[in-house]
């Protein structure tokens, strides 16, 4: 596996595998890997010849500065698990290849980035992403690039913007990995002190309490919601939000009839946590 660290030296890499015939597939990170960066990997190295894992804590993307700055770092350890997954590049850039003096241009996407963590975060957090997958797409050039569902709204809007900008990338998203007590994996999971990592898994079992209720026949969104919003409040948790939208265009549901897409956003001690599943009701004869 190669390390590097500028856009020419990517290029030069990806060029030599294109002209082989080779599928090329990119997998973005902030690194702090675990399982579920590397399932990812893995899914790309079934499906692509030659496998691009970025790892850059992007700037732009963080709204509160503490997050930013404590965002967990171990490029050495993240190495050495993106080479025991086989991953051919890991392009590890210095923010000033990525954002160099006079950088003026972002990438917006309407409509599914304004709610929910769009309405949390802030506007500029979403323009972030945008703009680096933006980037790291035309830096990379990838045939195909892998997303978690554990980022159900970013998925979202990377296929949105992939179609609205004509990027030929085939975009997969790949199903949220989990502890063994339900806790979605996350990078920020390292932050949590032993007992908020305990109250944690409180957003799960909200999650799979409510996918239970729906699949027990409550079609109704707030009473199904109201089953996760009791697991939330006996550990004291008050959720940013905890909410039935449609899982194409995130606009609230009130009766479930279809696929519908359970997101959650809470502060757990003092780290904020996203979690979400997809209920699909079944149809009755
Ligand atoms: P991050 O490093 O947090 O920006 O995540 C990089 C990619 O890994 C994103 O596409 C995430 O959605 C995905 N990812 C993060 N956590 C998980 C998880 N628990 N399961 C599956 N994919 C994940």
């Amino acid at each position: 596996m190669k390390i590097v660290r500028t856009v020419g030296a990517l290029r030069q890499e990806v060029a030599a595998v294109r002209a082989s015939g080779a599928r090329i597939g990119l997998v973005p990170t902030m690194g702090a890997f675990h399982d579920g960066h590397l399932s990812l990997m893995r899914r790309a190295r079934e499906k692509c010849g030659f496998v691009v894992v970025s790892l850059f804590v992007n700037p732009t993307q963080f709204n509160e500065r503490s997050d930013l700055e404590r965002y967990p770092r171990d490029e050495q350890r993240d190495a050495a698990m993106a080479k025991s997954a086989g991953v051919d590049v890991l392009f590890a850039p210095p923010v000033e290849e990525v954002y160099p003096d006079g950088f003026a241009t972002t990438v917006e996407v309407s409509g599914v980035s304004e709610p929910l963590e769009g309405a949390m975060r802030g506007p500029a957090h979403f323009r972030g992403v945008a703009t680096v997958v933006a980037k790291l797409f035309n830096m990379a050039q990838p045939d195909e690039a892998f997303f978690g569902q554990k980022d159900a709204q970013q998925a979202l809007l990377i296929r949105r913007m992939t179609r609205d900008l004509d990027f030929p990338v085939y975009v997969e998203v790949c199903p949220t990995v989990r502890e063994t007590d339900g806790l979605a994996m996350s990078s920020r999971n390292a932050l949590l002190d032993p007992s908020s990592r305990r109250r944690a898994t409180a957003l799960s079992r909200a999650l799979f309490a409510i996918e239970r209720t729906v699949a027990g026949g409550e079609r109704d969104a707030e009473r199904a919601l109201a089953a996760g919003r009791v697991i939330l409040r006996a550990e004291g948790i008050e959720p940013e939000y905890l909410a039935a939208v449609s899982t194409g265009t995130l606009a609230p549901v009130k009766t479930i009839t279809g696929e519908t897409l359970i997101p959650v956003a809470a502060r757990v001690g003092n780290v904020r946590l996203i979690d979400n599943v997809i209920v699909r009701p079944e149809a009755r004869a």
